[in-house]
């Protein structure tokens, strides 16, 4: 049972200012809260951080604009900012509904970009209150419940750190797909090589870096693209698995997430659809090489069919968009 928790909390002017107090140690940063508050509400973590540095403070770092070829998001933008910019749903449309299909319209309204990209994974042992799991993923034992117990809904691909958790956010595999980058207070880092399996984090982050904006290329004219996802509930509810997909004259980026502890690009698909014109058959075959690596668990064989399907099913909507 939790127990009132005292701790300090800095609204922070700059990100300069926020690093500061990063480094002073035993600190965190919290933008929406969305994901971070939950998990220090249910005690997810053996402990939390004695400083909330709140990022929401920092003026001006919420933009959504056009700039030098490149899209340039402000990491303390919103989802619902983001889903409803015309610029993104035009020519970016794969994260207008990656972020559209976040969560639901209240958190998106809180939640933001930043903090999408930075959330704790969903797997249920390691969020099980009061820290109830010693988990891998939290350092303290060589247990991964999910391998031996109810994995429906974890990692089908390399589970070579013997985690099985996933990574849940909505955007990533739009960011990736759309070849972005991420800028942090330290350096500039390929979307791609953005998420780890790291512990008990989700990203290659320092402990006192911060992201500042994300930045993708405007894509070259006649470019499509398109993000599905599959989920319990339609209205409110994380991805069993969900993918994005660019498609340009010569190329395809795909993307899928929700099938590892971080998102994955399915090259040998892209390779397939690459500069053909797409048609159901080859949409299909594309969902099957997606997941010709998978390795189901006890109970997530289904799993692979539906992230097949989900591939196939973004790659049309990608080609008709
Ligand atoms: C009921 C519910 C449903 C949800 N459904 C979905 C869903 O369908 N899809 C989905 O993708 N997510 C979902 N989420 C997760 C979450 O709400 C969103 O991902 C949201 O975008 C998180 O943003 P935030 O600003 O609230 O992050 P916060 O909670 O403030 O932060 C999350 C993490 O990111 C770190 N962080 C935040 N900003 C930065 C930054 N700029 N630099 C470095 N680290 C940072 C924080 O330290 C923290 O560890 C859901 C959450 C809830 C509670």
């Amino acid at each position: 049972m939790k127990t009132l928790e005292i701790f300090e909390h800095i609204n922070a002017k700059s990100f300069e200012d926020a690093v500061a107090a990063l480094q002073k140690g035993n600190a965190e940063v919290v933008a929406g809260g969305t994901d971070l508050i939950g998990t220090r509400r249910f005690n997810v973590l053996p402990s939390n951080p004695a400083t909330l540095i709140n990022l929401k403070t920092i003026p001006n770092a919420d933009y959504i604009k056009e700039e030098g070829g490149f899209l340039k998001i402000g990491a303390l933008a919103k989802l619902e900012d983001i889903a409803e910019n015309d610029i993104v749903k035009k020519k970016y449309a794969a994260l207008a509904e990656a972020a559209h299909k976040t969560a639901s319209p209240h958190l998106r309204e809180m939640g933001t970009i930043g903090g999408n990209i930075c959330q704790l994974n969903r797997c249920w042992f390691f969020r099980k209150d009061d820290n109830y799991y010693d988990c891998l993923r939290k350092g303290n034992t060589k247990t991964c419940f999910a391998l031996t117990s109810d994995n429906r809904y974890h990692s089908i691909f390399g589970m070579e750190k013997m985690c099985a958790a996933v990574n849940p956010s909505d955007t990533a595999p739009a960011l990736v797909a759309l070849d972005a980058s991420i800028v942090t207070t330290k350096r500039t880092i390929k979307a791609e090589e953005f998420w780890a399996v790291a512990i008990p984090g989700s990203t290659v982050l320092d402990s006192d870096e911060i992201v500042k904006e994300i930045q993708i290329p405007t894509p070259a004219s006649g470019s499509k693209s398109a993000f599905k996802k599959l989920a319990i509930r339609e209205s409110i509810d994380f991805p069993i698995v969900n993918c994005a997909v660019l498609i340009t004259s010569s190329g395809a980026r795909i993307c899928m997430n929700a099938v590892h502890n971080k998102p994955r690009r399915a090259t040998d698909a892209e390779a397939l659809i690459s500069g053909k014109t797409i048609t159901e058959e080859l949409a299909t075959q594309a969902g099957e090489k997606a997941v010709e690596k998978a390795v189901a668990m006890s109970n997530n064989k289904w799993k692979i069919a539906a992230t097949a399907g989900i591939v196939k099913e973004t790659i049309l909507a990608a080609a008709n968009a």
